[in-house]
């Protein structure tokens, strides 16, 4: 690696009918751009890169006056929106070419930008992806830090391993995203995806603010589906609930038959009641286990579709001595 050479950084910042919001932020990434390029951490060339999407209020005429403003500001539209982790993908998708390392955050100033300098930093010791983690949650509602805190345990516990406290707030070096350019799944999870590069990666710490204007576009609504698309779209634990399940009921059925069959033979049941019993146990369990190996092939099936690549490259040999 040259010494010389600084980082070109693009932030990458999804936004969603954000104009009250967006004035007040932009130049506070601008002055951080500044403040790194003046630190002699990144080039001078590096921007601020905004993903309109598709939003319905003048977020997209505001995007297009900062970029008229300065060099530092540039943005793309999406032609409709299609949610935050799509609007982020197209934002980092777009970046991977034009610079070497990208910092997502979003457009309402919640998550502390001064965590940047850190994650910079962490980049030019070595880390290729670095995520920013919520240290407190104490300007959340409860309501928004139960759920939240909850939505990370349910994750974890279905198979979806995230990093704890971890939303979008995050560095990724260009070399991360051309690898990550080949996961092609479309039902995507980003903050669950990355961990699956690979590379050398680490944490910063931040404390997390209020929305600095406008309102919340996660309600509880779109925060179940984004916990469901994270399960099912890094998981096929729940199919392997089901196939539990299964086994656990035909264990009960087959006590219960036992005990029936004791019952029937010391005489002192109803007629028909243990041969019914019996039979709906039985069928209950195995029913259930069919279920759940029918589910292990489909989840096989849904695996393979995604057709992830199968291993990532990290280093070759005659990287270092720049052989042609
Ligand atoms: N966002 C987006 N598309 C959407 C919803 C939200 O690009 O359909 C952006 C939004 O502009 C913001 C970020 O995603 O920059 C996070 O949204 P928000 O702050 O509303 O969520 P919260 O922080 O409350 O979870
Ligand atoms: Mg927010």
């Amino acid at each position: 690696m040259t010494e010389n050479k600084l980082p070109k950084l693009y932030i990458v910042i999804p936004c969603y009918n954000e104009e009250s919001v967006l004035p007040i932020t932009a130049p506070m990434f601008r002055k951080k751009i500044e403040e790194l390029v003046a630190a002699e951490q990144i080039s001078a060339d590096s921007r601020i890169l905004f993903v309109n999407d598709g939003s319905k209020d003048r977020t997209w005429e505001i995007i297009q006056q900062l970029a008229k403003q300065s060099r530092h500001y540039s943005g793309i539209c999406l032609s409709r929106n299609r949610g935050h982790q799509n609007a982020l993908l197209a934002g980092l998708m777009e970046a991977k070419d034009q610079c070497d390392i990208t910092i997502s955050i979003d457009c309402d100033g919640q998550d502390d930008i001064n965590a940047m300098d850190q994650m910079v930093q962490q980049y030019h010791e070595g880390a290729e992806i670095v995520y920013g983690v919520r240290s407190k949650r104490e300007t959340d509602t409860f309501f928004k830090r139960f759920t939240a805190e909850s939505f990370y345990k349910v994750m974890k516990w279905m198979g979806a391993d995230t990093v704890y406290n971890h939303a979008d707030y995050r560095l990724v070096s260009a070399r991360a995203l051309k690898e990550f350019a080949n996961f092609k799944e479309v039902n995507i999870f980003l903050r669950g995806m990355f961990p699956l590069v690979g590379f050398k990666s680490t944490s910063v710490y931040y404390e997390r603010h209020e929305r600095l204007a406008g309102e919340s576009h996660y309600p509880l609504s779109k925060m179940l589906a984004l916990a469901f698309d994270g399960i099912t779209s890094l998981s096929v634990k729940p199919i392997r609930i089901i196939t539990t399940l299964g086994v656990c009921i035909s264990i009960v059925a087959f006590l219960l038959i036992v005990y029936a069959l004791v019952a029937y033979f010391t005489g002192n049941v109803v007629s028909g009641w243990a041969s019914s019993l019996i039979a709906t146990c039985f069928l209950g369990g195995i029913q259930l286990i069919a279920l759940g190996v029918i589910g292990e092939y489909i989840g096989k099936i849904y695996m393979e579709t995604k057709a992830r690549p199968r291993f990532i490259i990290g280093e070759r040999t005659d990287d270092e001595n720049g052989a042609e």
